[in-house]
């Protein structure tokens, strides 16, 4: 009873209307402005006609902003139903793994016993495990000490990035704090853009709670730190995180380097073509150069310290004959010249091929633990982690048995690279089974009976281009426009 007169009310309900359509007169598109986000909006939106299809009718420009804005709210009511029902399915799983784990201390200590949310999830939206993993916490936060943040979401009031913002940025401050700030910033936030919501939330932490604040960036200084992650194209990117001050110090002194640089570069006549920006850079690599040639005192010449590249490279291409791409170890494809570029001053191996798929290919071993060639050979075959979406290097990976040994043999077909969590998820109650997949991959199932393909990585790129693996799959060719012709 009580449920159905809520239905009711949401059916009516009306959003305050958004500031800036106070001087539209454009009735249509107000009355669009204050629809929440379900069938109601639904139903508005099907009466515009450039929705649904050839019409004489046309909608004022205004009406058009607003389906933008529309649809915008539709995402955001969606997205709650996705963050339930993710929290659902977590709860319910860890529930399952604490049971599990009352049974089996040992296994629990082991860390073999756990929900396993964040894999399942991340393979059914080809997501990275990290990448599923925050989209778990994030729903979890939502469902739980965020539900204010969840209803406005539902009612179109925030869109997702801000939900995000506020989720994120809450994250960090102490449960009291962190209710006090949403209670300050949360209304009105769908009006501000996302970075300006992050500041008013930080603006609002240190208004609360000034000493918890001086505290808090205390601490946050054990978290800086530099990452580098591969980018499209044969460029990679690097992050300098740390206490503002900090960074502002290491911007300011790359930027003077720059700007020197680039003074020096127009005084002796060069020409001046590149940005301010790529300047930056320039001066950022000397100065790395420097460090490891011992500019700035003695450095350890250990594997570390040194600029290694492992490089692999068709033998043809090195020599200039054909310009088959190279792979990049941590990084991946790489174009032919890159490749021989890094090999003229790196350690680099060649691999044996098949001809035909590209992908490596090896003998097989009459024992359990792989020799060090096949275990380089299985690495070769998989730039990564094989379990779904895991973007984690193969050949920092463990090497493991799809088939366990010795029902399956050691050799490349049975052997893929698991990081040593996926390893864990792979041994473990209600994790995910594998096995070899006809394409000489690895199939992957979830509990909830979802398959998953991995095929190997080609390394020779020119031949993976020719390979019947490169084909699309049966389902994406069109149906033969008439019977096949007899097979001869
Ligand atoms: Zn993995």
């Amino acid at each position: 009873m009580f449920e159905e007169s809520g239905r009711r009310d949401a059916a009516q309900r009306r959003l305050p209307l958004d500031p800036c359509l106070e001087h539209v007169d454009d009735a249509a598109a107000r009355a669009l402005a204050v629809l929440p986000p379900g069938p109601g909006l639904w139903a508005a939106l099907a009466a515009v006609p450039e929705l649904t299809g050839p019409d004489d009718e046309r909608s004022s420009d205004a009406v058009l902003l607003e389906v933008v804005a529309a649809a915008e709210r539709l995402a955001a009511g969606a997205a709650t139903l996705g963050a339930r029902a993710l929290a659902a399915l977590d709860a319910r799983w860890r529930a399952e793994a604490a049971a599990l784990a009352a049974q089996d201390p040992v296994a629990a200590a082991q860390g073999r016993v756990r929900p396993w949310t964040d894999s399942e999830v991340g393979a059914r939206l080809r997501l990275t495990d990290a990448d599923a993993s925050a989209l778990v916490w994030q729903a979890g936060q939502l469902a739980g000490p965020r539900s204010a943040v969840l209803a406005a979401l539902g009612d179109g009031l925030v869109d997702l990035p801000r939900a995000a913002a506020l989720v994120d940025r809450l994250a960090v401050l102490p449960a009291d704090v962190a209710a006090a700030v949403e209670g300050r910033v949360l209304p009105g936030a769908g009006l501000l853009t996302v970075q300006t919501l992050r500041r008013r939330i930080d603006a609002e932490a240190v208004r609360v709670d000034a000493a918890g604040a001086a505290e808090r960036a205390e601490a946050r200084r054990a978290e800086r730190a530099v990452h580098r992650w591969a980018e499209p194209e044969a460029t990679a990117c690097t992050t300098v995180r740390g206490p503002a001050d900090a960074v502002e110090t290491i911007f300011q002194a790359i930027d003077a380097r720059a700007r020197s640089m680039r003074r020096d570069a127009v005084a002796s006549g060069g020409r001046d073509d590149a940005t301010l920006a790529a300047w930056r850079f320039d001066a950022l690599h000397q100065i790395a150069l420097d460090v490891l040639e011992g500019a700035h005192g003695p450095v350890a010449r250990t594997a570390a310290s040194r600029p290694v590249a492992h490089v692999t490279v068709a033998a043809t291409t090195l020599l200039g004959l054909d310009d088959s791409p190279g792979l990049l170890r941590g990084h991946g494809t790489v174009p032919a010249a890159t490749a021989r570029r890094i090999a003229q001053d790196a350690t680099w191996r060649r691999l044996l091929t098949d001809p035909v798929t590209g992908v490596a290919v090896g003998t097989e071993e009459q024992r359990y633990r792989p020799s060090a060639l096949l275990a380089e050979l299985v690495a070769h075959r998989h730039a990564t982690c094989s379990a779904p979406g895991c973007g984690q290097p193969g050949w920092r990976a463990d090497a493991d048995h799809v088939t366990p040994w010795p029902q399956g043999p050691t050799s490349a077909a049975n052997l893929h690279p698991l990081c040593r969590y996926h390893h864990l998820v792979k041994h473990s109650a209600r994790g995910m089974t594998a096995a070899v997949s006809a394409t000489g991959g690895t199939t992957w199932t979830t509990r909830t009976g979802h398959t998953y393909e991995r095929d190997p990585d080609a390394v020779d790129q020119r031949a993976a281009l020719r390979s019947p693996l490169a084909a699309p799959p049966p389902a994406a060719l069109p149906p033969p426009a008439e019977p096949p012709a007899t097979a001869a």
